[in-house]
């Protein structure tokens, strides 16, 4: 039985928790709210109230349930070691199952796990996206004409007239490969910010790995398992499953902290009770590395290969990559190795953007609240650029320096690290012409 399946499976990380509420003082949403329901402890309280049939599967119950980033703050400080963000997954799915989804959810998770209509829409989208939203004048995104269920003053970053994966070919050959690895690219790189999908591509390549881009592959699910709905879920891993591992590859490349942390355990976690699926995600997962830990920790930084970039930048930790995927250090590796750059640290650099994805279209007043704090954070650092590791990230701070008038470049790491690579070759070039 998952955590999926009945609220029954979460019973035993319930108990785990002494009530200390440790967890108040990390809980960006506690910090805003100051009521008990939005931090674990109260979504804890509410959660056993349930299990014990004192309170129903009602519309408050799943309205406080979704207050809730599962940015991983309260794990980490947790004295107990309580998973409070597998509670609220579990519990989600048990909302859904007992309420039913919202019937837009059911229509747009069900485009998301039908790739060719999704990718069709997209495009599409992408065509036209001219009529219903108007650009903004110096930021990289557009205001939508129209509340489609968009708030009307939040920033949209443009779909890319061309799909990444529609761009490059299935496998990118290079010599004598000292690695084979697949990448995914997740939906942000595909659709949205192709540059950094690009140089994901071409970082890999100039260190000598032969890069294999699944034309198949789709959007990762984490959405749709923040909504609850764990059957759409188990078909999408499943399909991940058979496509990543049937590739002969040393490594599988992500380049977003929640697409690589759904491989890595929400993949196992929801298909726990099929024992041949959960033995080839564990294969799978188990090969999920992020581009920075790779480049760092596989490859090794190759410091002769960069070049001169002199920029101040500061980088954010989103939180799927750092508390999730347990990537903090070699982000910052990669930025303090490149010569002429300066990293400044701001405070609070792995607190939560207030993305969570989709929590900043549902909930976008809080999650801008929350954000306030980010872009302080950013501005007192004086810094010229803005660095991070995670599209949705890229997406906030964006919509975020229009709300709270900073105007600063935004750059995936791996885009900055491409960027010194082409500064090497520039050197290069110069030599040779004088
Ligand atoms: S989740 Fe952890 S930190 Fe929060 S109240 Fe329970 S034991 Fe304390
Ligand atoms: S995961 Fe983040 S938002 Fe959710 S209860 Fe924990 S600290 Fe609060």
């Amino acid at each position: 039985m998952t955590i999926y399946d009945s609220l029954e499976a979460v019973k035993a990380e319930l108990a785990n928790c002494m009530k200390c509420g440790n967890c108040q003082e990390v809980c960006p949403i506690y910090i805003e709210e100051k009521k008990e329901a939005a931090v674990a402890r109260g979504k804890i309280k509410l959660v056993e109230a349930v299990l014990k049939g004192d309170l129903e599967y009602t519309k408050g119950f799943e309205d406080k349930l979704a207050l809730c980033l599962t940015c991983k703050a309260c794990n980490e400080k947790c004295p107990c070691g309580v998973k409070v963000d597998k509670i609220i997954l579990g519990t989600r799915a048990a909302i859904v199952k007992n309420r039913g989804l919202h019937p837009m959810k059911k229509m747009i998770f069900g485009t998301l796990k039908k790739p060719g209509l999704f990718n069709f829409g997209i495009k599409t989208g992408g065509k036209f996206q001219g009529l219903v939203f108007k650009k903004h004048k110096s930021l990289h995104g557009a205001y939508p004409r129209f509340p489609f269920g968009l708030d009307l003053r939040r920033i949209i970053p443009p779909l890319a007239t061309t799909p990444l994966r529609d761009q490059v070919p299935e496998v990118v050959k290079v010599d004598n490969p000292v690695k084979r690895v697949a990448f995914f690219t997740g939906c942000t790189m595909n659709f949205i910010y192709v540059d950094a999908g690009k140089a994901v591509i071409d970082v890999l390549k100039k260190n000598n790995v032969e890069v294999v881009i699944p034309k198949d592959q789709h959007c990762c699910s984490m959405p749709i398992i923040a909504h609850g709905d764990a059957a759409t879920a188990k078909e999408m891993a499943k399909s991940h499953v058979d496509i990543f591992s049937k590739l002969d590859v040393d490594a599988i490349i992500t380049a977003c902290g929640s697409c690589g942390l759904t491989f890595q355990r929400h993949y196992l976690e929801l298909l726990e009770d099929d024992p041949e699926y959960y033995a080839k995600a564990q294969k799978v997962a188990e090969k999920i590395i992020d581009i920075s830990d790779f480049i760092v920790k596989v490859i090794g930084l190759d410091k002769s290969k960069l070049g001169p970039l002199n920029m101040k930048v500061t980088y954010h930790d989103p939180c799927h990559l750092n508390r999730g995927m347990g990537v903090k250090s070699t982000p910052r590796e990669v930025l303090k190795s490149i010569p002429g750059l300066e990293l400044i640290e701001m405070k609070n650099a792995d607190r939560c953007c207030g993305s969570a994805g989709s929590f900043s279209l549902t909930h976008y007043d809080l999650s801008m609240a929350i954000h306030k704090h980010k872009i302080e954070a950013i501005r007192a650092t004086k810094a010229d650029a803005v660095v991070t590791g995670c599209g949705a990230c890229i997406m906030q701070i964006t919509d975020g320096m229009n709300r709270f008038d900073l105007n600063l470049p935004i750059y995936h790491t791996v885009e900055i690290l491409a960027k010194s690579y082409a500064a090497k070759e520039g050197e290069k070039e110069a030599k040779a012409v004088s």
